[in-house]
């Protein structure tokens, strides 16, 4: 019998893809019209443009692994140097994000006291044991309440769009409490662990890159892992088939399906819920309501994109990578992408391309505008912030109403909870964006860890 994969995102096909060059027959069942989820690339009018994420850190190795299996590594492509510069836009103007601690001294990211508070962090205590705080109140220990508004608070937006009051500081940035676990302060932990990690890459003869990874995508932006995927799993993917029920047999599951409109069982061994966790809330609370509430527990931020693409000379490229906002400046963007100075191949003939993100966990109110609104409001917003006031010759919007889970304070207790509960149901598993990680690299390394063991 077949494994059924339920969510044809990338953690869903990685995990179809995994157990079949394994050797286990495995089908996807994904209820949209087409396979990657979050994932989304669309070439229009001279522009890529990405719904979802824009790149990855070149780091991972199940991601390098799985794109060289599936033919396409050698279509990765790095950031331009450019793109190396960063901004947060504080105390209302942009200002360059350091790239080394010496830096940040002179830097006026943050005003001189706070900057002085910041240097007191090599004396800060360690906090409470045994308690999950949320990423402000550990940000506040050491960093001080400033660093923590606007450093870390601009941080986490650019990867969760949240709140850190209420996000866990050990399930979003383990690596910190871990710095504070074992060396106290924080900066004493980075430091130490870079010069661990230098160490042992000079002496396996790798590129400095390594440690950090390189910021990257592909050619043809981040779709290409997706059809890649999607051409090697073949008709083992069904599209416009939605799974509606889920019942447990004695020897494996029935799946409900309703594919193209006409309702379908399928029989598998096992099952492996790879959708947004309400959703396998949903599917689960026939079967387990306690089970089911832990799920919907999740809770997801709403986000919205905004591309704006502008004609070639219709407006100077912008410097570096982009630029975060913090909640505190009051604004609707979280931050905007430069896309064409980051990856100059995703706007043709030198023409200029923005991507705002908009909304979050705080501002969850700008998602539900309508599109001319947010193409508006992201117009006025960027005029403000940086002075662009060209008029763009394309905008698109997307709005993701639950886009990033949020892994909120008691996260990981109610992961072990959901492993817990799961033991009840032989043969039924999780994966995907909602547990271990939101990040393409962390679905690809979860689904790629799920699909050895299943094999
Ligand atoms: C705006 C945005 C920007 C992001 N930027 C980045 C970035 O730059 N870098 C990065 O690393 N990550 C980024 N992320 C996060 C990353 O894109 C996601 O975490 C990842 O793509 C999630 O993949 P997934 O397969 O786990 O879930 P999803 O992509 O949500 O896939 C789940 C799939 O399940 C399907 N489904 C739902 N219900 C059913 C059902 N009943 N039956 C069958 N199928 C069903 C859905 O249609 C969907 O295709 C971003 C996310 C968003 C929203």
């Amino acid at each position: 019998m077949t494994v059924a994969v339920i969510g044809g995102g990338i953690s869903g096909l990685v995990l179809a893809h995994r157990l079949r060059t394994r050797g286990t027959e495995a089908v996807v069942l994904e209820a949209t019209a087409r396979v990657g989820g979050n994932v989304q690339t669309l070439a229009q009018e001279g522009y890529l443009l990405e719904s979802g994420p824009n790149s990855f850190l070149d780091r991972e190795p199940a991601t390098r692994e799985l794109a060289a299996a599936l033919g396409v590594e050698a279509r990765i492509r790095p950031a331009d140097v450019a793109a190396k510069n960063r901004y947060i836009f504080t105390r209302g103007a942009l200002r360059a994000v350091p790239s080394s601690p010496p830096g940040f001294l002179t830097s006026d990211i943050l005003s001189f006291s706070a900057r002085l508070r910041v240097l007191g962090e090599l004396f800060s205590a360690r906090g409470p044991e045994g308690v999950d705080e949320s990423l402000a109140q550990l940000g506040r220990r050491h960093l001080g309440p400033e660093a923590t508004t606007v450093l870390l608070d601009a941080v986490q937006t650019g990867i969760y769009a949240g709140d850190p009051e209420k996000l866990s500081a050990e399930a979003t940035f383990p690596q910190l409490v871990k710095f504070e676990r074992e060396h106290r302060s924080l900066i004493l932990g980075a430091i130490r662990s870079q010069r661990a990690a230098r160490k042992a890459t000079a002496s396996d003869g790798g590129p400095k890159s390594k440690l950090t990874g390189l910021l990257s995508t592909f050619d043809g932006g981040l779709g290409v892992l997706v059809d890649a995927l999607a051409a090697a799993l073949g008709d083992a993917v069904h599209t416009d088939a939605k799974v509606e029920g889920l019942v447990p047999q004695p020897s494996g599951w029935k799946v409900r399906v309703r594919e193209h409109g006409r309702p379908v069982e399928l029989l598998a061994s096992q099952v492996v819920l790879a959708v947004p966790s309400h959703v396998a809330a949903g599917l689960l609370r026939p079967l387990d309501e306690p089970l089911a509430a832990k799920l919907e527990g999740i809770p997801y931020a709403p986000i919205a994109v905004v591309h704006l693409g502008f004609a070639p000379g219709a407006t100077p490229k912008p410097d570096g990578f982009g630029f975060l906002v913090p909640a505190v400046e009051g604004k609707a963007v979280l931050g905007t992408i430069h896309v064409s100075t980051t990856f100059p191949f995703r706007a043709e003939g030198g023409r200029g391309l923005l991507t705002c993100l908009m909304g979050g966990a705080r501002r969850p109110d700008v998602v539900a505008r309508d599109e001319d609104a947010l193409v508006a409001l992201a117009r006025e917003e960027l005029k403000a912030m940086t002075g662009l006031s060209a008029t763009p010759e394309l905008t698109q919007v997307v709005r993701w109403p639950r886009g990033i889970p949020q892994y909120t304070v008691g996260h990981l207790e109610r992961l072990a909870s959901l492993d817990a509960g799961l033991k009840r149901w032989p043969g039924l598993h999780l994966t995907g964006n909602a547990y271990r990680g939101v990040g393409v690299n962390d679905c690809i390394r979860d689904a790629t860890r799920l699909g050895d063991a299943l094999a």
